[in-house]
């Protein structure tokens, strides 16, 4: 299987983040994209596609604010990474504002995901790794590796959070509807609810979103993710989310994602999205369930047995020792 990573994905390497309370070390390091291209053996430089295919899925403004966040926040006299402290959510309104603060509020959701002065480089290359494994398969591949780092399901049209700047899965999506494909489907395996994804798609009838994911009630992102969100307006329907809890092992997790490849057969669609987070493994750092590696196997062969033309965006997994041989044993299911 073709594979696709550029090394300037590597770039963006915040020094810290906010997380249950205090400063903890970044966990979303230049490392695991390392870990992870040491097992592709047929790993390439991607294409450059230019912005099209990011401005398809992202809000103008928000991009132009991740490009000049980090110059903002060093001409404010601040030291360390731009992270944001106040949010607009209450009656949300978009006033003209410039201060650094005020962007980086406006434009995140949460204090995980700093926006280093190479976060937008770095970015830009996930999403042109994502954008050559698209193109891959719709050229006739029957599926492709994108190794995103950083990963990007948590990233909706204006807002980054969670380690995600650019919705890599997102972007897949919308450029296989604009090659031509009438539906397409992402199916979310990562640890945790992919919230941005959900957004981008939240209203529309031509891509269906399913997610396996720890049960907001107790994890990050707390706020979507829950088990009666399903979609609006002519999206009704066309999201499907199956929160499980702590714990979970395959047996669990494999019957939730039968589930949610059922409903994408219905659904029928041109093209699959996967967006795979290796995070669901039984010595994650940052999380609670508890697959082995050689699972990641077994829910591969269940995804590929549906036939689908098939694109894999890299999302979470923070256990680096173990990357390489978790995303390996998925790719072989394959
Ligand atoms: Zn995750």
């Amino acid at each position: 299987m073709k594979a696709y990573f550029d090394p300037r994905q590597l770039a963006h390497a915040p020094a810290r983040e906010l997380h249950n309370g205090s400063f903890t070390a970044y966990a979303e390091v230049p490392a695991r994209g390392e870990a992870i291209r040491a097992v592709l053996p047929d790993c390439h430089c991607p294409d450059d596609f230019g912005e099209a295919a990011i401005v398809a899925v992202h809000d103008a403004g928000y991009l132009a604010f991740l490009k000049d966040a980090a110059r903002l926040w060093a001409e404010a006299g601040r030291a360390g990474d731009p992270i944001p402290y106040a949010f607009p959510i209450v009656r949300r309104r978009s006033p003209h504002l410039t201060r650094i603060d005020a962007l980086m509020g406006r434009y995140s959701f949460d204090a995980t995901t700093p926006i280093t002065r190479e976060a937008w480089a770095s970015s830009y290359w996930s999403a042109q790794s994502v954008l050559s494994a698209t193109h891959t398969v719709l050229g006739g591949d029957r599926a492709a590796f994108a190794l995103c780092r950083p990963p990007g399901h948590h990233a909706g049209a204006d807002y980054c959070g969670g380690y995600c700047h650019l919705n890599t899965a997102a972007i897949a999506a919308q450029a296989a509807r604009d090659a031509g494909c009438a539906r397409v489907a992402i199916l979310d395996i990562d640890y945790h609810h992919g919230n941005g994804t959900q957004d981008i798609f939240w209203t529309r009838g031509d891509v269906f979103y399913a997610s396996v994911h720890a049960d907001p009630a107790t994890d990050y992102p707390f706020y979507w993710g829950h088990a009666d969100e399903i979609g609006e307006g002519a999206g009704r329907g066309a999201t499907l989310n199956l929160p499980l809890p702590h714990g979970t092992r395959v047996d669990a997790f494999r019957a939730a994602q039968a589930s949610a490849l059922e409903a994408i057969t219905r659904f029928a669609p041109d093209l699959l999205v996967l967006s795979f987070g290796a995070d669901t493994w039984e010595g994650d750092p940052i999380s609670h369930f508890a697959l082995t590696t050689a699972d990641y196997a077994v829910l591969a062969r269940d995804i590929a047995a549906c036939g689908w033309p098939t694109v894999i965006a890299m999302e979470g997994g923070y256990a680096v020792d173990a990357l390489g041989a978790n995303v390996a044993s998925l790719l072989s299911g394959f």
